[in-house]
């Protein structure tokens, strides 16, 4: 792969403890030695709820590995003066680059509160805020986001998102090719030209993997569940079958002409790299 024209992006959650801290800060170190990530991202608890630790998180990781990190910051149950605090704490530690979310409220903490109703309104709020400081990433849904009408309302709504000043777009996990291939060039008719960078989950655990892909609407095609269900317990297998079928993902997606790619890590640097090995 010749890497010097693809953009190379890993994402963390900020953890509940020291020890887990330390752990993904080691992985963390362990992707910077082997990839030299363009940069890191680190997730945001709707309503606020992870707001010290993602702040502690992007600060430890760029402190530590020297690669700049993107805080993840989202607009749904916090107010205008939180968010303008945080932003002016970030500005002041240096911070360039923002990933800017609606979010969702966890389950039991109500419908959408807060100031800023949809991420475009953050988008426009940190630049009417923050002028050109920050480069904004903002979330994309090839498969549709779970709560849009249709997809072509989703793709007005994405459209008008990065016109409020986005310059980057990372999109939801995906397993099939052709829908990203076909949202880059529905958007690009729309006139959008920002980079939209694939994200790539790795394959690690299939019941964790069912639960989570069902409740942000990311596909799990028939023939990878039915695969990973007959492996069952056996770890190794699910695993070596994870590789391959992310590998072979990665590979269409940069030779189709995708920018880069965004990789959630879940805080772990194997299963990552293992993808990664079979790439360079
Ligand atoms: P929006 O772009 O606001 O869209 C949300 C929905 O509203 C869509 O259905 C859209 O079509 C619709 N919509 C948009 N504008 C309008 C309008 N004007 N009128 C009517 N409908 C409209 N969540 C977190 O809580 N923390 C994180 O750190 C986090 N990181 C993420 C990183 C990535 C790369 C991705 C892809 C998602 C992430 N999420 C995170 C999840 C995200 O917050 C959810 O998917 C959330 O439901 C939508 O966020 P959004 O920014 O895409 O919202």
């Amino acid at each position: 792969m010749n890497r010097t024209d693809k953009l190379f992006s890993f994402e963390f959650f900020p953890t509940k403890t020291e020890a887990g801290l330390e752990k993904l800060l080691d992985n963390a170190k362990l992707l910077t030695k082997s990839c030299q990530p363009n940069f890191f991202s680190c997730t945001y608890g709707a309503g606020g709820s992870t707001r010290d630790r993602t702040l502690e998180t992007v600060l430890q990781l760029t402190k530590k590995t020297q690669v700049s990190t993107a805080p993840h910051l989202s607009c749904v149950g916090d107010s205008k003066e939180s968010l303008r605090n945080l932003l002016q704490h970030y500005k002041q530690e240096g911070v360039n680059r923002i990933v800017a979310l609606r979010g969702d409220l966890p389950s039991g903490m109500g419908t959408a509160s807060g100031e800023l109703r949809y991420a475009s309104d953050l988008v426009s709020f940190i630049r009417e805020e923050m002028g050109d400081h920050f480069h904004i990433e903002v979330a994309a849904y090839p498969e549709v986001h779970p709560q849009a009408l249709n997809m072509e309302q989703d793709l007005l709504h994405f459209v008008n998102k990065v016109n409020a000043g986005a310059t980057g777009a990372i999109t939801q996990y995906f397993f099939n090719a052709d829908c990203y291939f076909y949202f880059v060039e529905r958007v690009q008719k729309m006139g959008i030209t920002i980079p939209i960078t694939p994200g790539i989950m790795p394959i690690t655990n299939y019941s964790r993997l069912a639960r989570f892909s069902d409740s942000c609407g990311a596909e799990l095609p028939r023939w990878i569940r039915k695969q990973l269900e007959a492996y069952a317990d056996d770890i190794e297998s699910i695993q070596a079958f994870g590789i391959e079928v992310i590998t072979s993902l990665c590979e269409q997606l940069l030779a189709g002409g995708a920018p880069g790619l965004h990789f959630y890590t879940l805080n772990q640097a194997e299963p990552t790299l293992a993808v990664w090995k079979n790439l360079i």
